[in-house]
């Protein structure tokens, strides 16, 4: 039995102990010490695994190397989470402030979900986060409050952590197949309504890579194309279901092609990030803001739109870039014309 595709969205809600300096970036914050001390406190084999070199038994059943043993690859497509970074333009946060983000887990990986958990909690209480702006070269920490399961199709949320309760419940209604396929017939028919008109929201640097050049508009077909990769490979190695065939693949970007970008409220956020790995300044900059887009027929293309929510799209899906959500058309609420 192949384990069904599914996506997770736990928030994370943390209390801030000493002041946190996340940068402009905050997912490649979060990512980077959460990946560090997950490292750090449960792989024993850290340096081998590192060099790419680890043995096959212990890959199997080290969460660290689970998560993170595809972290050599160079896309993003093959690792099974993603970080929803705070949205607040605020890169600071002062003790006693609160502050929340998100992280998807795909398929199988929720297994390590006590993992995952405990290294959240430790690298926010001991590591600590962001720049290190304090005596001692020692970043911000903070503290552990809630932690929610919420199904953005189901409009769901359920507490699982709540801090002082030593008890943690498992996630039960992650995005699945079924509820993809509800939500793609409704919003099929609510674009059928609105002149088949659909907005895109890109909330977070949208970076896609296509034919080996940056895309700097939300053209359809190459953000398609990079959706295809990530929902196919994660389909794959998370969930053992079958690739697409080159045919089924061609066919689908076939319809891609139909669709017309009529409106392109996008705009180019410029922003690195250092790279503790590779020692210099790493571009993440990308396309924020709305586009939207007509075609005739959308039926086939939006389950791969609705995974893509879950899942991110292109270059540093999982530090938080190529987070995106379908608009409804009614949500026209900025740059109206007056
Ligand atoms: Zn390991």
């Amino acid at each position: 039995m192949p384990y069904p595709f599914t996506i997770h969205h736990l928030r994370f809600t943390a209390v801030v102990v000493t002041d946190i300096e996340m940068g402009e970036f905050k997912g490649s914050a979060l990512r980077g010490a959460w990946q560090s001390h997950l490292r750090t406190l449960y792989c024993a084999e850290r340096g081998s695994a590192a060099r790419g070199a680890v043995d096959p038994l212990h890959a199997s059943l080290c969460p660290v190397c689970y998560l993170l043993s595809r972290e050599a690859d160079k896309s993003d497509n093959r690792r099974p989470y993603a970080f929803e970074p705070p949205l607040t333009p605020q890169s600071r946060f002062v003790a006693g402030e609160r502050f929340s983000f998100g992280m998807s887990i795909v398929g199988r990986a929720i297994q390590f979900l006590p993992y995952i958990v405990l290294s959240v909690q430790q690298m926010g209480e001991t590591q600590g986060l962001g720049r290190a702006i304090h005596s001692d070269r020692r970043r911000g920490t903070f503290r552990l409050e809630r932690i929610a399961e919420i199904n953005p199709l189901a409009e769901t949320e359920r507490t699982l952590f709540v801090a002082g309760d030593p008890m943690i419940q498992m996630p039960q209604s992650p995005v699945d197949e079924a509820q993809v396929a509800a939500a793609s017939a409704a919003w099929a028919a609510r674009l059928a309504d609105a002149g088949n008109c659909l907005t895109l929201e890109f909330l977070t640097p949208t970076r896609i890579i296509h034919a080996e050049r940056l895309v700097h508009r939300p053209t359809f077909v190459p953000l398609l194309a990079r959706l295809v990769d990530r929902v196919i490979t994660l389909r794959v190695q998370f969930a053992e279901l079958p690739p697409l065939s080159y045919e089924e693949k061609g066919e689908l970007l076939a319809w891609g092609e139909q669709v017309e970008l009529v409106r392109d409220e996008t705009v180019w956020w410029d922003v690195k990030g250092l790279s503790t790995r590779l020692g210099r300044p790493q571009p993440l900059g990308g396309f924020v803001g709305r586009a939207t887009y007509r075609t005739a027929e959308w039926a086939r293309l939006l389950p791969w739109l609705l995974w893509g929510a879950s899942a991110h799209v292109g270059k540093n899906a999982v530090k938080g870039g190529g987070w995106y959500r379908l608009a409804a058309p009614a949500e026209r609420t900025w740059k109206r014309d007056t």
